[in-house]
């Protein structure tokens, strides 16, 4: 059997990539399975352990990472988050696609170990028309605009690690390029030539 495909969802923070991946969840007719991370970080209000996040201690989830157990992982805002490796293994080895929706720093990392998987960058609306937008509006001061500006050089730079870039304007929408791009993924030759050589026998 071939095996699954991973799709790594990621971008800065404060993009909306939750908001995107919930809606992929639940809306999307395509099939994948969804990675649910581990965290350190407090449980919020109508999150539930086992499907939000894996609710871990600090000591709990260095353990995992001694024992090998963790993708990938990295620390955001004082907190650790990270993908078991055990589940998108054996998903991936039972042919269905996993989905992960990370940082960008676990990200790189998935990049380096799973070089073969598909790999989505996020971006902000306004990422583009950033510099027209400010310069026309004329109420922001320099040093503001100069921040704004980092950001955004920051932000594309991180881009160009990725496969594809998705503008995150209306959800419906990012949901259904990332739907295209996993369906195009899977046509690709290099993913279906194995197969392909099987029926004229290997040589
Ligand atoms: P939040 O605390 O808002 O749920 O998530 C904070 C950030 O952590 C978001 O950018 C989210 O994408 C990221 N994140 C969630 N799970 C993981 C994970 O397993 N690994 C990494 N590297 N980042 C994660």
């Amino acid at each position: 059997m071939s095996k699954g495909m991973l799709i790594v969802l990621s971008g800065p923070s404060g993009v909306g990539k939750g908001t995107v991946r919930k809606a992929m969840v639940k809306k999307s007719r395509i099939r994948f399975d969804y990675s649910i991370s581990m965290t350190t970080r407090e449980m919020r209000p109508r999150e539930r352990e086992g499907i939000d996040y894996y609710f871990r201690t600090k000591e709990e989830f260095e353990n995992e990472i001694k024992n090998d157990g963790m993708l990938e992982y990295a620390q955001y805002v004082d907190n650790y988050y990270g993908t078991p490796i055990k589940y998108v293994q054996e998903k991936l080895d039972a042919g269905r696609d996993v989905l992960l929706e990370i940082e960008v720093n676990g990200a790189m990392q998935v990049r380096e170990k799973m070089p073969d998987g598909v790999f989505i960058f996020l971006t902000p609306p306004d990422l583009g028309s950033l510099r027209d937008r400010i310069s026309h509006r004329g109420t922001e001061d320099n040093a503001t605009i100069d921040k704004r500006i980092e950001k955004a050089r920051q932000e594309i730079e991180l881009m160009s690690h990725y496969d594809y870039a998705v503008v995150n304007d209306e959800i419906p929408r990012a949901v259904r390029k990332i739907e295209n791009i996993i369906r195009s993924e899977h046509l690709k030759v290099s993913r279906v030539y194995d197969s392909y050589k099987k029926v004229i026998g290997d040589k």
